[in-house]
């Protein structure tokens, strides 16, 4: 079954369907603002566009894509990584639609897993959780497709961690397992609950939707996207501060000044971003609370270049119980001889990095790597690194439903307010991809249309 459908089937809609019986007579709108030129914003103006409707997307920042960011590392060597989305899933359609329908080329972007706990290195092959545990985690992941909906809500009210501890895990393969799926919350998998983390791992692809990355970067499908819809129609610099739905129109206004008005409004920001918007009239109490109550995961990614590719394995990455958590080969598929890791931290140890200068990030990194590697700063020629729980924007990386949230609360979170619709990661049945932000942005449109 298709994790949407069955998302679907347990009673998580996107905003689309909450929306489209209020909205079954209106008018096609002859002009729609999208706030957010993230993927959400993007496909939600290449899909208006198509539909002849003209859409206007107006954008805080300088720069178009929101957390979709490469950065070009080494400009002589052309090497790119990610600041934010790294993979695209195999399981993700709509995107691999889209990278097909632009002629983007996907590249393999799979992983072997090594591991370093306690100061001792086991290479790719050379552990695994134990054999009986693994057999009852296949087994918890099959029968949780069988449950009735009644049974699945039960595991929203406890909290993975508990619940795996419950299931008769040892001690070291929860380490194990809190190290690794903690990566892909962003946040302690304590806070994470059992439901959706076995409606995420019950349907994922073998690698957990960690398959490929699309050549010469992920912003390639932001680029793709702004030719389709035209440049003139991003205006960046434009940050929006209120929206006033008093009038026969909906206005929105900038903080440089600027007022824009539409018959329709498609918002598509983070949560934190959306707090501070001035709605005129207020949005519903109920709304507000629900908004209040969703956090976001603090997540920091730091590449360091290397001037050789000591780690030898092309498709080699390690977990581990340093602060770095968990490396990768972001330079996969890019020739060269640099080359360049990129850790992978998430909550307070995130926060600790975010505070080190380049050089200590570049010493305490590469200290985790040693019972692998040996000493291998001296081959470190420059660090980036971009911490997204202080993004001006998003406060967080994407959002996380903690216990008790997976069911009514991104409804109240995706419902229209009047003539303004939510998009966006934070609302998907994909939530925390980027294809949950396409599926948002073709939702949105699909409501305002219907
Ligand atoms: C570290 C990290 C790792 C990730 N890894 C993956 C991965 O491996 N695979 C994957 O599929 N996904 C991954 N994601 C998630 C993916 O990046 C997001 O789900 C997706 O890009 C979100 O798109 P969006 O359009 O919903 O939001 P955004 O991309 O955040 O777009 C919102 C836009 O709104 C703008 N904005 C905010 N406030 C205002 C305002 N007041 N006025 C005007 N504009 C405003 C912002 O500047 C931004 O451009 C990762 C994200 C991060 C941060």
């Amino acid at each position: 079954m298709q994790r949407r459908n069955f998302l679907k089937m347990t009673g998580l809609v996107t905003s689309a369907s909450v929306a489209a019986p209020q909205i079954l007579f209106a008018q096609k709108p002859k002009k729609v603002l999208v706030l957010g030129a993230g993927l959400a914003g993007l496909t939600a103006a290449y899909k208006l566009k198509q539909s002849g409707i003209e859409a206007i997307i107006l954008e805080a920042q300088n720069r178009i894509g929101g957390r979709v960011f490469t950065h070009t590392i080494d400009t002589e060597n052309n090497l790119t990584v990610e600041l934010g989305a790294e993979w695209v899933g195999e399981s993700h359609t709509k995107l691999k639609n889209y990278c097909a329908e632009f002629g983007l080329k996907l590249l393999n972007h799979q992983f072997d897993t090594a591991l370093i706990l306690d100061g001792k290195y086991s290479p790719v092959n050379a552990w695994q959780l134990d054999k009986k545990w693994d057999e009852t985690y296949q087994k918890i992941l099959k029968d949780f497709l069988k449950l009735s909906p009644k049974q699945q809500k039960e595991l929203d009210k406890i909290d993975w961690w508990r619940y795996l501890k419950k299931m008769g895990i040892n001690d070291r393969d929860l380490e194990i397992m809190e190290l690794q799926h903690s990566t892909d919350y962003g946040e302690s998998i304590r806070f994470v609950s059992a439901y959706s983390a076995l409606a995420e791992y019950s349907q994922s692809s073998p690698k957990d939707e960690m398959d490929y990355k699309i050549e010469g970067g992920n912003s390639q499908i932001v680029k793709a996207f702004t030719q389709k819809i035209g440049e003139e129609n991003i205006k960046l610099g434009h940050w929006v501060s209120a929206i006033d739905q008093t009038g026969a129109q909906v206005r929105v206004t900038c903080k440089n000044g600027s007022t824009w008005e539409a018959d329709k409004v498609i918002c598509t920001l983070p949560v934190n971003a959306l707090l501070d918007i001035n709605f005129l009239p207020t949005l519903p109490d109920t709304k507000i609370e629900a908004l209040e109550s969703l956090i976001y995961a603090r997540i920091i990614k730091t590449s360091i270049l290397f001037k050789e590719r000591f780690w030898g394995n092309e498709g080699m990455d390690i977990l581990t119980d340093g602060v770095g958590q968990y490396y990768f080969h972001p330079t996969k598929n890019q020739p060269g001889t640099k080359g360049c890791l990129t850790s992978y931290a998430i909550g307070d140890k995130a926060y600790v990095i975010s505070k080190m200068d380049n050089e200590h990030k570049i010493s305490v990194l590469c200290e985790t790597l040693e019972p692998a590697f040996g000493k291998v700063n001296h081959l470190a020629e420059k660090v980036v690194s971009y911490y997204w729980g202080e993004d001006k924007f998003s406060k967080g990386a994407y959002a996380v439903y903690m216990l008790n949230q997976s069911f009514e609360l991104k409804k109240l979170i995706a419902k229209p307010f009047k003539n303004v619709f939510f998009a966006g990661e934070h609302v998907a049945d994909w939530q925390g991809f980027m294809e949950g932000a396409i599926e948002t942005g073709e939702a949105a449109v699909e409501a305002i249309l219907s």
